[in-house]
Order: structure tokens, then sequence, then C-alpha cells
């Protein structure tokens, strides 16, 4: 995939708490073009695998839990600078951490359910983008 591109999923909190077109306006008017985008939910397998990073951490049994519980959007964004850009915009992992204005710190409740996933490398990008989407479902 494209370096200008990142992988990002509006996760399950996000989509319960009706902040779908909040959260999308917010990144389109910060720049980013959407080229992929649907509502789905993961299996258990499926984040065991996409968060197979962090299984031996202890936070992986909740982390699963969460992000399986109900559907999330998972989007591929374009933008000069996609990933690192689209990590300043969401802000820190932790909401209490995150900078105003960023995503998380006006939708995340906690560490744990933080509205939001960015890439973290390029090389992730195109990991997860190609997880979540065939070919030609990217534009
Ligand atoms: N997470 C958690 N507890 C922690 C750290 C992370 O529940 O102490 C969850 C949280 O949902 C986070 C995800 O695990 O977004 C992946 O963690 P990572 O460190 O990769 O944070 P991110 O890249 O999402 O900021
Ligand atoms: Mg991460």
């Amino acid at each position: 995939m494209r370096t200008d591109r990142t992988f990002t999923m509006l996760k399950p909190d996000s989509v319960e708490k009706g902040h779908i077109g909040a959260i999308l306006e917010k990144i389109t008017a910060s720049g980013f073009r959407i080229v992929a985008l649907k509502l789905n939910q993961m299996t258990k397998a499926d984040a065991e695998e996409f968060y197979a990073v962090h299984n031996e951490r202890p936070f992986f049994g909740e982390l699963v839990e969460y992000m399986t519980r109900g559907p999330i959007v998972s989007a591929v964004l374009e933008k000069s600078n996609a990933v690192e850009d689209f990590r300043a915009l969401i802000g820190a992992t932790n909401p209490a951490d995150a900078a105003e204005g960023t995503i998380r710190k006006l939708y995340a409740a906690s560490i744990g359910e933080n509205a939001v996933h960015g890439s973290d490398s390029d090389e992730n990008a195109a990991i997860e983008a190609a997880f979540h989407f065939s070919g030609r479902e990217m534009f």
C-alpha cells in the first residue's frame, strides 16, 4: 500500500454512542480522504489476530472482548504523512493524556475503551488495511 495511507477503526464504543458521523466529519475536515469504508464486526479470532502483538499483555482478554462486542467502522485514509498525522489527530492511547481537541479527548471513555484505532507505521497500515479490505474495496 502507498505510504500516504493509514488504517483506522471506529471502535464498538464509538458506534454504540452514535459517534460515527461526528468522528468521520472530524477526520475528513482534518484533510484525510476516505478511500475505503465499512461497518463490520470482528470475530474473536479476527481480534486475536489483529492485536496479536499484544497477546502477552494483561489487558489482551478485555481488549478482544471489547473489540468484538459490536460493529466497528473500518476505514483506509489518505493524506500526506498519513500515519503520523492521524496518530496526532486521535491523541494518546489514554484519553486522560490526550491533547485537547483530539478524537480520543473528545470521545474516549478510558484507556481501554478509547474510541478509535490508528496504525502506528506505514508497514502496519498496509497489513491492517489488507486484513480488513480487499483490493477492490480500496479506491
Ligand atoms: N489498551 C488497554 N490497556 C492498556 C493499553 C492498551 O486496554 O493499558 C487497549 C486500547 O484499546 C488500545 C489497544 O489496547 O487502543 C492497543 O494498545 P496500543 O498500545 O497499541 O495503543 P494504540 O496504538 O491504540 O494507541
Ligand atoms: Mg497500537
